[in-house]
């Protein structure tokens, strides 16, 4: 009935999502400390701030830091790192610039 429908047009959908998440979705972070490449890091949910279109999170192999980056609105970013950066306490945020990713941070 009409609930199957439903359900297939939701997974439908949140196989759209992932698609298009996992197009934007960067082969690679750079550590903010060491300048390493990180190539293991997840996909954070950003969904639920306005203007953010994607957000990822990996350690650096090297320095175990955190490093992240952003995707979306830059004044957004910059308002979330730093919400971020006092939660996380220490953590030092990458910035990827590759292929059009904004840099999350500039430079020190
Ligand atoms: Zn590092």
């Amino acid at each position: 009935m009409g609930q199957a429908k439903l359900r297939g047009n939701r997974d439908q959908r949140v196989a759209l999502v992932k698609e298009r998440a996992e197009a934007m979705r960067p082969e690679n972070l750079v550590c903010g400390s060491c300048q390493a490449e990180v190539h293991e890091f997840q996909s954070m949910d950003v969904r639920q701030i306005d203007g953010m279109e994607a957000a990822y999170a990996g350690i650096c192999p090297q320095c175990k830091d955190a490093v992240w980056a952003f995707r979306g609105d830059p004044d957004v970013i910059a308002s979330f790192v730093e919400t971020l950066s006092e939660k996380v306490g220490g953590g030092t945020l990458g910035a990827q610039t590759k292929g059009g990713m904004p840099a999350a941070l500039p430079d020190k």
